[in-house]
């Protein structure tokens, strides 16, 4: 299985920052893992039209599971792909907290990415309370039964293991932790050639032990992928 280095730039980025995409792509020509940015609505175009002819893609943050219409502020899949994008993060953990976004509002915009042709890279995470109480597992397949709906497949679906308490944190799960809920993941995927990232604060010191694990297909890279020297040491981890 071909790994993925997937890097979230959320909410950070101006049109200056081209320069690190430019570097990460000038730097990795032709990498033996495929490498996606997702940098902010706002600089996927003009990300697109610097990648142009590197062997970078680049996926958006998040869309509306509506095909067009009234929704201020919103992004429709068909327009992520007309700014460049291949793929689009959905469910991740900010938007399930800071949106109230429940698995069924994820399951509905993953089918709207699909019907616009975009990979869906479907996150799933316990928080901390969570795991203390020993409910990750039962959180995990409730997040992938509820997030995911019929039809996911190798070739429309990428899925992110992200425990919340590890994100931006500085702090990851142990590699037994890890493993333990790719080991589930994999299993109980609807289709066993889904491509598993792990997401957490990954970075270039912890990468390497972490993609040495089972079951762990890449990484979704939020804080260390907005440089192209980070994002470029973990690129190399997985290869
Ligand atoms: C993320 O938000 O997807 C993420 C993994 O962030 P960080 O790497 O900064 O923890």
């Amino acid at each position: 299985m071909k790994k993925l280095a997937a890097g979230n730039w959320k909410m950070n980025g101006r049109t200056a920052q081209l320069t690190e995409a430019m570097a990460l792509a000038a730097a990795h020509p032709s990498p033996t893992v495929d490498v996606l940015l997702c940098p902010p609505a706002t600089l996927l175009a003009a990300m697109a039209q610097a990648m142009v002819g590197t062997a970078v893609a680049l996926g958006g943050q998040d869309c509306h599971a509506a095909e067009k219409g009234a929704h201020t502020g919103d992004i429709a899949a068909a327009m992520l792909v007309d700014a460049g994008a291949s793929h689009v993060i959905l469910g991740h953990s900010e938007r399930r907290a800071d949106h109230g976004e429940s698995s069924a509002d994820v399951a509905a915009k993953v089918r709207a990415a699909w019907a616009a042709g975009l990979t869906a890279i479907v996150c799933l995470g316990e928080t901390e309370a969570q795991r203390d109480a020993g409910e990750t597992l039962a959180v995990i397949g409730a997040q992938l039964a509820g997030s995911l709906p019929e039809g996911a497949s190798a070739e429309n679906t990428v899925i992110a293991y992200e425990p919340v308490w590890a994100i931006g944190t500085g702090r990851t799960p142990t590699p037994e932790q890890i493993a333990e809920v790719h080991a589930f993941l994999r299993q109980n995927a609807p289709d066993a050639g889904i491509r598993l990232l792990y997401g957490g604060s990954v970075n270039p010191g912890n990468a390497a032990a972490i993609f040495a694990l089972p079951n762990v297909d890449g990484a979704l890279v939020g804080g260390a992928s907005l440089k192209a020297a980070d994002f470029g040491q973990i690129i190399t981890a997985l290869e």
